[in-house]
């Protein structure tokens, strides 16, 4: 028991129950912002099989985080360290409960008590995979932990920047860890040794050395250990919606809803004719995918490190799209309809020269292990550039001119499309010529020097 008596679980429902209150009202604010966005264009819960198989190799199987051989394995066991360790968070509340096999038999329960005894799930507590299981990922996560923190310390590789928001969320996953390893120390100081549970018998024997030793110091020891462990789960728990680590609990869902259009499409603009405005420049001008797409980006860098604008010093990283989506997104918060919104390419955020420095090649998006899509934003910005402000590269303009008086992009003059035809022999339609076939000679043929 985390303390003692009924007084203690009682505390514990209500400590629990605020918190998750708590989790769920700001996973519902979050889930409002997404709602300023505008409708998606494409679909999003089609080919179900399809995107189920993506959340197997993308979320379970961690497909593109072993392009990297070192964030690979140890983003792996931090994710299949928090799926196990799971069961033992139930365990760790039900535990705290103290519903011993007594108390469900004065409520007239009795028959469960038999198969939930009062500490923990059954074939759970006291089998010797469950210890074995559980063990091994304490130790897993914690090495993963360790190679994270020296990556972003030491390593500190140009596609990661140092945040101590970073920082923070490896501490508050390493105090889970630990608080849980102490948890189970001190249970084996108080009842002996449990079959597999090499770690916790580690953390037995620091405990002893640190005078932990009879029944009274055990509990004492649990109570500290299971109260620390609450706080920071819970605290984890609650920290993750409102901090820039979102995708924690995005990245599953973003994947799943990835486009399934062929690679390349350009998404269509919805009511052409109806419309008074075109692309967007301000957050709720965005589509709502394209603003998770901005929650979930956990700020990896890949993209930026595949990105031939970003290698060639264009001044463009697709990593910070997505951050200043998010950054201008929790900014702003939830504004009225009405409200003036800061526009998204301006110099403080999205710059012009960054959206038109973009090659459309795709390897963001393919390298990207949350599924964002940054070709359509930057389309979006584009569209929004070209038909509302007339705002398009030197370059561009030319060619669009061209495009206008001579239907080809080089400016070579319309009147010689013709020429390559001279001196072949070739029968000509507005000459009157009679011909069973037409051979139509593309525009780049056409107007070819040779
Ligand atoms: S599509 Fe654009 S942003 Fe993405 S990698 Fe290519 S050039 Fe960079
Ligand atoms: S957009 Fe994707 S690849 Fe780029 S930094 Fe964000 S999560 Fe990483």
């Amino acid at each position: 028991m985390p303390g003692s008596g009924i007084g203690f679980a009682v505390l514990e429902v209500i400590v629990f129950a605020l918190a998750t209150a708590l989790f769920i009202y700001s996973c519902w604010m979050k889930i409002k912002l997404l709602g300023q966005g505008q409708p998606e264009v494409i679909k999003r819960w089609d080919q179900i099989p399809k995107r189920i198989m993506l959340l197997v190799n993308e979320v379970i199987g961690h497909r593109k985080h072993f392009r990297d051989w070192y964030a690979g394995p140890m983003h792996l066991f931090i994710f299949y360290g928090f799926m196990i360790l799971f069961l033992s968070i139930v365990n760790f509340f039900w535990e705290g409960l103290g519903i011993t096999p007594e108390v469900w038999e004065k409520i007239r329960l009795g028959v469960i008590g038999k198969y939930v005894s009062g500490s923990a799930l059954p074939f759970t507590e006291g089998f010797l995979w469950y210890h074995l299981l559980m063990d091994t990922f304490f130790v897993l996560v914690l090495v993963a932990l360790g190679m994270a923190f020296f990556r972003r310390l030491i390593l500190r590789p140009e596609r990661m920047e140092l945040t101590s928001e970073a920082l923070l969320i490896l501490t508050l996953i390493s105090g889970v860890i630990i608080t849980d390893v102490m948890i189970e120390g001190a249970k084996i100081v108080k009842e002996g040794a449990f079959p597999g549970a090499y770690f916790g018998q580690l953390m037995a024997i620091i405990w002893e050395k640190v005078g932990v030793k009879s029944e009274h110091d055990a509990e004492i020891a649990y109570a500290i250990s299971w109260w620390l462990h609450a706080g920071i789960l819970l605290g984890f728990l609650n920290y993750l919606p409102i901090s820039k680590h979102t995708h924690i609990l995005t990245a599953a869902p973003n994947v799943f809803m990835q486009s399934s259009e062929p690679k390349g499409a350009i998404p269509p603009i919805p009511n052409l004719e109806e419309r008074e405005s075109w692309g967007a420049h301000t957050i709720p001008e965005l589509s709502w995918k394209a603003l998770l797409d901005g929650l979930t980006c956990q700020e990896c860098g890949r993209c930026q490190e595949q990105c031939p604008a970003y290698n060639t010093k264009k001044p463009l990283s697709p990593k910070k799209i997505h951050l200043d989506i998010k950054h201008l997104l929790s900014e702003e918060g939830l504004l009225p309809k009405d409200k003036e919104r800061v526009p998204i390419i301006s110099e403080k955020w999205t710059t012009p020269e960054e959206v038109w420095s973009c090659t459309t090649c795709r390897a963001c998006m393919t390298e990207c292990p949350v599924g964002n899509e940054h070709i359509p934003k930057i389309i979006e910005y584009r569209r929004y550039l070209t038909l509302m402000e007339g705002n398009i590269p030197g370059e561009a303009q030319l060619t669009l001119q061209n495009l206008e008086k001579n239907s080809n992009p080089w400016g070579v003059g319309f009147d010689q499309r013709g020429n390559w035809a001279e001196g072949l022999d070739v029968p000509v339609y507005a000459d009157g010529a009679q011909a069973a076939f037409c051979y139509f000679v593309g525009r780049d043929v056409s107007f070819a020097d040779s």
